[in-house]
């Protein structure tokens, strides 16, 4: 696995990380988002979203547990932090979105016993007061941002 660390240090910067990692997230790829509460990783998937076009702009999803985006491809947003047991996925048909579009996926760790090895796994770490992100990307195809 290739490891990469971006240093953001504003939201709009998240947000232009986001945009140049788009093309590693095309249709049939899976991304996941690790990091805690307010980590910054909706504003990530906000990124990748208009690197595709989305008309929708990416918000935390609050009862669903996807959200698609369209554009130049679908962006599947999932957001797993309110599964209550990880068997819920099974009835998203995840798969299904894979013709389409791509899944990133916050919250993986709640469902990973039943979840392919992702093609970028995102973790993103802050303090939890300055603005400051720490983003780790680690991917299998050799990445430049
Ligand atoms: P998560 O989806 O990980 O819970 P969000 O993206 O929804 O996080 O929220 C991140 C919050 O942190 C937002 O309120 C955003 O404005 C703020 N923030 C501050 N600095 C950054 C940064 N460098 N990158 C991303 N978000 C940041
Ligand atoms: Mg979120």
């Amino acid at each position: 696995m290739n490891k990469i660390k971006v240093v953001t240090k504003s939201p709009s910067e998240t947000i232009e990380l986001g945009k140049k990692l788009g093309r590693y997230a095309d249709k049939g790829k899976i991304i996941f988002l690790e990091g805690n509460l307010g980590a910054g990783k909706t504003t990530l998937v906000k990124g990748i979203s208009e690197y595709y076009q989305c008309t929708q702009i990416a918000k935390s999803p609050t009862f669903i547990l996807i959200t698609t985006y369209t554009g130049k491809i679908n962006v599947n947003h999932c957001d797993f932090f309110r599964l209550n047991y990880s068997e819920e996925i099974f009835d998203l048909a995840l798969e299904e979105y894979l013709e389409n579009g791509n899944l990133i996926i916050e919250w993986p760790e709640i469902a990973k016993k039943y979840l392919p090895e992702p093609d970028l796994k995102i973790n993103i770490e802050f303090d939890g007061i300055t603005q400051k992100r720490e983003i780790i990307i680690h991917s299998n195809a050799k990445i430049e941002v």
